[in-house]
């Protein structure tokens, strides 16, 4: 097919833009089959997740939910930084660790890589993550080469002796929110970092033998075609390691106030298409791999092993867990997470146990976001059943829409699929939905959920 016409189909038939339903890094996640686990039966439900926990090595997630800032293009809802709270919330954390490791759950597991999410982790002192760090390390052996990565806002790494240091209590890769060099559009974003600042951070983690990565974003208010271009001109000349371009999604209440009194300042669908075409003609054209293509660990480690379906332990509040066939969220609120684990238990919060025919999907989802596709053979032993049949509809669908092919015994993104792998994951969720409900029941990834300082 030629390459206008399959993105012309993209464009009408999948593209969601950014203000419905548009997840970045889709897992699959089915929010109406989720049970509510009452904290007495967290030790059995311990022991199916041990049960299925397969794999020798593990992903570790650790969620650090604080944030000094609020940008209005937030998704994560973190709460806003203090001290005293940090403290109490780090003193649970360690203890469900402990947790964990008295319960079994890493008895004969290495972690693979180990993942400091936020809000902003490094809102976080140095020797706090190095606590972090030690209790996983005195309750887990490390894979060799183990990747330690951790999100970090700019602003909080102005001191090159902290970016030292982090390199020497085991963090070895930091990814870091930058989303535009320009200053208007960050100034409408409540959001203050600059190219010398990104420069020099970029520099100085790359001396301290760091790997880094920055965050991207199109879509944000008011940013236009001429914007996006200087971005990449500024990012060519940086060279971060890994860079990763996103949708801004927009969820966040703030932003969406802000659109009500200046509806002038949302990017229409069509401009965002381009902006897309373009950002992921220049990744491709620079070396950087994004979902849909990754070729392997090395530019993403944690994110290249979720995809091959590595089971996740995560650590901490909000966090959401998977192994191939239970998902579990921990309890959101703070204080239920703490006491809960005060009393001795995990502060398992709601669950889901996959069905295989949800197994099959999540295989698919994952899988299509590696470079190589999902491997048709391993899909076959692991359930007896031809994904060619299984997804009969959806890879006729897709495929005739210029986004899915058959190649090399896997199934996989084609070029411009690859382009748009949101709105193609999107599209895959939204088959599992009808399926099981008969409707679509999307909502937003963050479900409406608002800033806890509102
Ligand atoms: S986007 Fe990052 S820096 Fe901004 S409020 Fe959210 S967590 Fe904080």
């Amino acid at each position: 097919m030629e390459e206008n016409k399959i993105l012309n189909i993209i464009k009408k038939e999948l593209f969601h833009g950014q203000a419905d339903y548009t997840k970045n890094q889709p897992d699959l996640f089915i929010p109406h089959r989720f049970k509510i686990l009452a904290p007495s039966q967290a030790g059995r439900f311990v022991e199916e997740v041990k049960a299925s926990l397969i794999e020798k090595e593990i992903l570790v997630y650790v969620h650090l939910p604080f944030c000094f800032t609020e940008c209005l293009f937030c998704n994560s809802f973190p709460h806003k930084a203090d001290e005293k709270i940090q403290k109490d919330y780090l003193n649970s954390l360690l203890k469900e660790i402990e947790l964990l490791k008295s319960r079994g759950v890493f008895e004969g597991k290495k972690a693979k890589c180990i993942y400091f999410g936020g809000g902003t982790p490094t809102s976080f002192s140095n020797s706090d993550l190095k606590l972090i760090l030690d209790t996983i390390s005195a309750s887990i052996d490390l894979s060799d080469g183990c990747s330690i990565n951790s999100e970090a806002h700019p602003f909080t790494l102005s001191d090159r002796n902290r970016i030292r240091e982090l390199r020497a209590i085991g963090i070895n890769r930091l990814s870091i929110g930058c989303q535009t060099f320009d200053q208007q559009v960050l100034q409408l974003c409540n959001r203050k970092n600059s190219e010398v600042q990104i420069e020099r951070v970029v520099k100085d983690a790359q001396d301290a033998g760091i790997s880094i990565n920055i965050d991207m974003m199109t879509g944000l208010p008011g940013q236009t075609m001429e914007s996006v271009k200087r971005d990449l001109e500024i990012l060519e000349g940086i060279r971060p390691d890994a860079v990763e371009y996103i949708r801004h999604e927009i969820v966040n209440p703030l932003i969406i106030s802000h659109y009500k009194n200046h509806p002038e300042l949302i990017i229409d669908h069509a401009t965002l298409f381009q902006m897309v075409c373009m950002t992921q003609e220049w990744m491709s054209a620079n070396g950087y791999e994004q979902n849909g293509r990754f070729t392997d660990d090395k530019q993403w480690g944690y994110r290249y092993h979720w995809l091959k379906e590595m089971p996740i332990i995560a650590i901490g509040s909000r966090a959401r867990s998977y192994t191939r066939t239970i998902c579990y969220d921990k309890h959101e609120e703070l204080s239920v997470y703490s006491n809960i684990i005060r009393k001795g238990e995990l502060p398992i919060g709601r669950y889901i146990y996959l069905t295989p025919r949800e197994q099959m999907y999540r295989s698919l989802l994952l899988g299509i976001q590696l470079k190589k596709g999902m491997d048709i053979r391993l899909f076959r032993d692991r359930f007896s059943a031809d994904p060619l049949d299984v997804f009969a509809s959806l890879f006729s669908t897709l495929s005739a829409y210029g986004c899915l092919q058959q190649e090399a015994g896997a199934i996989n993104l084609t070029k411009y699929g690859a382009y748009f792998v949101e709105d193609v994951c999107d599209y895959i969720i939204d088959a599992v939905l009808k399926e099981e409900s008969g409707a679509l029941i999307r909502t937003p990834h963050s479900e409406g959920k608002i800033s806890s300082r509102l």
